[in-house]
């Protein structure tokens, strides 16, 4: 795999989207008699037959709790986790397993960071910095941490046309920042971070960055050590595999020096009355049972986005971005929210006269699936004056035709109700 997305020029194996499709059971199922029309992966993706069966055969030949048992079934249970791991690493790009720790999401991935490795540093007056285009996971962890210690979150501004400047990030940057903390994708803006040179400007004024890429993950080819961040998060159910497995990498001397976060089975060295000692990376941060199968099922599920290559993902998305912008600007007073010169497969929009809310109620009577609302990103829709605004996001399994077909029941939902 590629540790950059495709440029221009590149030679980049087409990607076959009617095999694709195939292999997503749910794609053939009909919505109020239509067939359905997903547009909603930037909130979760639906899962290839790989993964269900994946999940499905470890639960019926290879299920029993892991790290414990001497029997040959604790034991391959046990190989299968460790084998995950290694694939999470592998799809990072990360120098050691040790980095991947399995998390229930990417949210939670956040909050351990905020708690175990940022509240101990935390003092009344210093500063944690994120940016105007923040998810609500990567801006309420921080805002708690800060609250407790007495510092404050600060946010950078974005640009009109959602973009971020990093001058603006670098003119910020002061002797009491301790964190830097970013989405790498823009969950609503659909903004492509240039993750990499804010990194180096981090590492430069020695300020611990955070990347996140709940919404980079499906999309674009990582690589942590090329990256330079210190830590990163995904979600697996946003990059085709289960719900309630997420995934924190961070570099291992960092992991080594912070103190447990939460409690139990499985984190510790030796308990006692007198005192406990705890287990080394990444256990010291995995307490009580993990998702056994869920966790299995997201190495099928990287496994899975690998063979297709993201390369061909992100080139077939790029075509469907483009696509969807010049669809829509069609449509009467559909307004796109941003104009990042980079953009993931994810446009915003309002149009004029029309709730957000009634569109996408509009649109499932038509089985198309969109997300409307504030997609957890409220200080950004207040930066654009906006209460809400209606989401189309696209995957690897979506097709031209399902853009037409969101282009063609706007034009009638505008016609008639606006
Ligand atoms: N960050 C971004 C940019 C997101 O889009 C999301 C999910 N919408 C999250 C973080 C949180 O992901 P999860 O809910 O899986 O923890």
């Amino acid at each position: 795999m590629s540790a950059r997305p495709a440029r221009r020029g590149d030679r980049v194996p087409a990607l076959d989207v009617e095999a694709i499709r195939a292999q997503f059971p749910i794609l053939a199922t009909r919505m109020r008699g239509r067939p359905l029309v997903y547009l909603d992966s930037a909130a979760s993706a639906q899962k290839p037959r790989a993964v269900i069966e994946a999940l499905s055969r470890f639960y019926e030949r290879d299920y029993a709790n892991i790290h414990r048992g001497v029997y040959e079934l604790s034991q391959r249970a046990s190989a299968l986790h460790d084998a995950a791991r290694q694939k999470v690493a592998r799809f990072l790009g990360a120098a050691d397993a040790r980095e991947i720790v399995f998390v229930r999401n990417a949210t939670e991935g956040v909050n351990l960071v905020a708690h175990a490795f940022l509240e101990p540093r935390l003092g009344p007056g210093d500063e944690i910095l994120l940016t105007e285009m923040e998810h609500h996971a990567n801006i309420v962890p921080w805002q708690l941490v800060a609250g407790r210690r007495g510092a404050k979150v600060v946010p950078v501004p974005i640009t009109e046309a959602g973009e971020l400047r990093l001058e603006d990030i670098a003119e910020r940057i002061g002797p009491r920042t301790k964190m830097l903390a970013v989405t790498w994708v823009s969950n609503v803006l659909g903004t492509v971070n240039p993750v990499h040179e804010i990194a180096a400007l981090a590492r430069r004024r020695g300020v611990p960055f955070l990347v996140d890429a709940a919404q980079a993950a499906p999309h674009l080819a990582i690589d942590v050590r090329a990256l330079g961040a210190d830590f990163l998060v995904f979600s697996a159910h946003k990059t085709y595999g289960p719900s309630g497995v997420g995934v924190l990498w961070g570099r291992a001397e960092l992991l080594d020096a912070m103190p447990p976060w939460q409690g139990g089975g499985d984190m510790i060295e030796r308990v006692s009355f007198a005192g406990t000692t705890f287990n080394e990376i990444p256990f010291r941060f995995e307490a009580g049972t993990p998702d056994i199968a869920g966790i299995h099922a997201t190495g099928a599920a990287l496994d899975w986005l690998e063979a297709v290559g993201l390369d061909a993902v992100h080139a077939h998305e790029e075509a469907l971005v483009a696509q969807a912008l010049e669809r829509l600007s069609r449509v009467r007073g559909l307004r796109v929210l941003g104009r990042p010169r980079a953009r993931a497969a994810v446009v915003a929009f309002t149009i004029d006269g029309l709730h957000p809310q009634d569109v996408g109620t509009l649109l499932d009577l038509d089985g198309i699936a969109i997300r409307t609302g504030h997609h957890c990103a409220m200080p950004l829709h207040e930066r654009f004056g906006l209460p809400a605004s209606a989401r189309a996001s696209m995957g690897v399994y979506t097709t031209p035709q399902e853009i037409d077909a969101l282009g063609c029941a706007l034009e009638r939902i505008v016609a008639r109700f606006a």
